[in-house]
């Protein structure tokens, strides 16, 4: 079988299909380096649950239940550490208003049965002394856990190398099928794979393939993020868990690393497949962090990464058989790559197997949005 794309969606499920035993081949040309790279990697049940968005957050955790068990796993086989840290997150609001909008979502998530509770603003700096005093109340997720996203990426090619997964430097152009079935894929550097199955994990540029029939093509836009990495110097204090910020109406969070460096992040923006840094969001976002957490002021900015997540029209993923014959979609995975990165490679392995369908993922296969697609072109796709 062929993966098309190697981030966290692509090389987990090439991993696990390795491990039972398939022949598979990745073919990326820069693999790992995509939304996958720039990510906080938090896993983030209760963080991500949204108005509206019931089946995700169902699914969401699903996906958190299935991490400390594909976390072990990882580590055996790719001999490393992931960074997997079960510290739960804090979310602090700032101003009335925000503690307000903190509130109501704390209600949807106690709805939804998730595990959260609300804290006053001094349990809240009783949980992490650092935090502004300005910080007016927030929550606790203890389920909302994290890993380092790029010791992921690592420990996954270093697991699929192990397992037997053949990796080809290149991108793929088209899928070219005969009598209904797939036969290869063309590669963009000129030369073809012989191939019967074709997993499309290709995240923000999965709708761009060539050859795959309309109704399959997977509708995912990409929506450009932005983190900043941090270093902390000398004796500077750090955080004991991930906190997620509530600022003036805005969302930031900072996410503590084994290390004592940070994530900050993230921006949201809708530019097409432009992977630039933009001024503005990025002075925007510091500030947030900053007000949120002063000490920042004594960290080391190391590198500012943009990424394009694979959104979807109703932000939830893309997973299932597609036509023509052969053809399985893994994409969409938008602000929740990793969380669901473990359950989506168990779907798609199933899948292979000749499941019929994988009841967790039945509210979230290609079928769902009709006939009417809005994946970029190829040619839109060309300014990556
Ligand atoms: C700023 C930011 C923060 C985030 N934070 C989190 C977080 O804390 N937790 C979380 O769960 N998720 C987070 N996400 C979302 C997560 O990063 C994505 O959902 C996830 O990385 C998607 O993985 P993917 O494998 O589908 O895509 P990608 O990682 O983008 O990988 C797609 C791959 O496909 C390759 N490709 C593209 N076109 C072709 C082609 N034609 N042929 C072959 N290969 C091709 C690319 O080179 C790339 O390597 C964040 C995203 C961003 C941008």
């Amino acid at each position: 079988m062929t993966v098309v794309g190697g981030g966290v969606v692509g090389l987990s499920i090439a991993w696990q299909a390795a491990t039972t035993g398939r022949s598979v081949a990745v073919v990326d040309a820069e693999p790992g380096r995509g939304s996958s790279w720039a990510a906080a990697g938090m896993l983030a049940p209760a963080g991500e649950a949204h108005f509206g968005e019931d089946p995700l957050a169902r699914l969401n955790v699903a996906a958190a239940a299935r991490w400390p068990a594909f976390a072990r796993d990882l580590e055996e086989a790719s001999d490393s550490s992931v960074g997997y840290r079960a510290d739960g997150t804090l979310l602090v609001a700032v101003d009335h208003a925000d503690r307000q909008a903190v509130d109501d979502l704390l209600r949807y998530q106690l709805e939804l049965g998730l595990d959260a509770s609300r804290l006053t603003a001094s349990e809240c700096r009783h949980l992490e002394p650092l935090l502004t005093p300005g910080v007016s109340g927030g929550a606790e997720f203890r389920h909302d856990h994290q890993v380092d996203n790029r010791a992921v990426v690592r420990a996954l090619l270093d697991a699929c190398r192990a397992a037997g997964v053949v990796f080809v430097s290149d991108r793929v152009r088209g899928i070219v099928t005969r009598r209904g079935r797939i036969e290869r894929v063309d590669l963009e550097g000129g030369g073809f794979r012989a191939t019967v199955a074709v997993v499309l994990a290709a995240g923000a540029w999965s709708g761009t393939i060539a050859g795959v029939p309309s109704p399959s093509v997977p509708p995912v836009r990409p929506v450009r993020g932005l983190t900043l990495r941090l270093r902390a110097e000398g004796t500077t204090g750090t955080l004991a868990r991930t906190v997620r910020g509530a600022v003036h109406g805005r969302h930031c969070y900072l996410v503590p690393r084994n290390d004592g460096s940070l994530v900050v992040g993230a921006t949201s923006e809708e530019k097409g497949f432009d992977l630039s840094v933009p001024v503005g969001a990025t002075a925007v976002l510091l500030a947030d962090a900053r007000e949120l957490f002063p000490a920042l002021d004594e960290y080391a900015l190391v590198e500012l990464a943009t990424g394009l997540r694979p959104g979807s029209p109703d932000n939830a993923p893309i997973v299932g058989r597609a036509s023509p014959e052969g053809l399985v979609v893994a994409t969409g995975h938008y602000r929740n790559g990793f969380l669901l990165a473990p359950v989506t490679a168990d779907a798609v392995v199933a899948l292979l197997d000749g499941a019929p369908d994988v009841e967790a993922f039945r509210p979230f296969t290609p079928e769902r949005f009709g006939p009417e697609r809005a994946g970029p072109t190829p040619a839109e796709a060309g300014a990556r």
